[in-house]
């Protein structure tokens, strides 16, 4: 019989944990509150409790698993299975969470990694990636996260920060990013930045449909590209910028990382053929042309099951 894992996605907000074949199918799955704020003893208490509870659906036990994986926000230290302090998890001061279910579940192959590594693994081992030995993901939604697949393995560096590339600097005296720095990938190039400039740009009095359609709130991403998409003058010259950005992005990824092919998921991916082009033509300007000439840019696949997939293909990974 083929092995079985259970991927398990901590989020800050909700956990979704399921059990996923080695052909990457998700047999059951649930998805419950993580209710963060209640601190890591009751957190881990509800990610045992989904574990046993989609068991029990798929008429399983615990000993019928391969392994546990779980995705989780940083920063963590993979190889110690211990997060430290990661930013949605308030209280996770250096908890030792894969010990933890260790010894809740009585199991010994349980993985930890953080979601975008976790997410670029399930790529690589379920979705647009697979067989690809150095492949890079890239997930831009209110952040931009990165894992790196090289010669098939997550790339970790010393202590599982490595790939964190919403946090390279593309201009040395640009806006504050949340991680404190300035001038990040991500202060720019996620939804957020996205929606940042363009609150910017009509704050300064410039006329654009985005104003309608944010009603009384601030300007959000999507508002940008549904105005850009009906031709809006400013929107669509943010969605060129946009584009700009990300191929900054990529040509210095293209550069560090060679990879063969990038993989771009997260919500702002969802719009990729607006930007697609001018995001191109700007990576090929920037990269070195053999970097450049070897990469392919094309969406990711999962969907929405990413995070549960992702954390199954670390659970795989021995
Ligand atoms: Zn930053």
């Amino acid at each position: 019989m083929s092995r079985l894992v259970c991927g398990v996605d901590l989020g800050g907000t909700k956990i979704s944990t399921g059990i996923v074949t080695e052909d990457g199918k998700v047999l059951n799955s649930v998805k419950i509150p993580t209710l963060a704020q209640e601190g890591p003893d009751a957190v881990i208490g509800r990610i045992v409790k989904s574990i046993e509870d989609v068991l029990a659906m798929s008429n399983l036990k615990v000993s019928d698993l391969y392994g546990i994986g779980i995705g989780s926000p940083g920063p963590l230290d993979a190889d110690k299975g211990v997060i430290m302090g990661a930013v949605n998890l308030p209280g996770w001061d250096y908890i030792p969470l894969v010990d933890r279910i260790k010894e809740k579940l009585n199991i010994d192959n349980v993985k930890l990694d953080n979601d975008a590594n976790a997410a670029a693994y399930g790529e690589y081992l379920f979705g647009v990636g697979k067989g690809i030995r150095n492949f890079l993901y890239i997930t831009i939604s209110t952040g931009i996260g990165g894992g790196v697949v090289t010669d098939g393995k997550i790339l970790h560096g010393a202590n599982s920060n490595a790939a964190e590339i919403g946090h390279i600097t593309i201009n040395f005296d640009g806006p504050k990013c949340n991680c404190g720095n300035y001038g990040c990938f991500e202060a720019y190039a996620s939804g957020t930045g996205l929606a940042r400039l363009a609150n910017e740009e009509v704050n300064k009095g410039a006329e654009s449909m985005m104003k309608e359609l944010a009603g009384d709130g601030p300007i959000k991403a999507e508002h940008v590209f549904e105005s850009a998409r009906k031709g809006d003058a400013l929107a669509s010259k943010l969605i060129d910028n946009e584009g700009f950005y990300l191929g900054v992005g990529l040509a210095n990824l293209m550069n560090l990382y060679n990879p063969e092919l990038i993989a771009i998921g997260g919500g702002v991916s969802k719009q990729l053929d607006m930007f697609y082009d001018k995001m191109m033509e700007t990576a090929k300007k920037k990269a070195l042309r053999p970097t450049f000439e070897i990469c392919k840019v094309v969406p990711a696949e999962l969907g929405d099951n990413i995070g549960v997939l992702g954390a199954a293909a670390i659970a795989f990974n021995l």
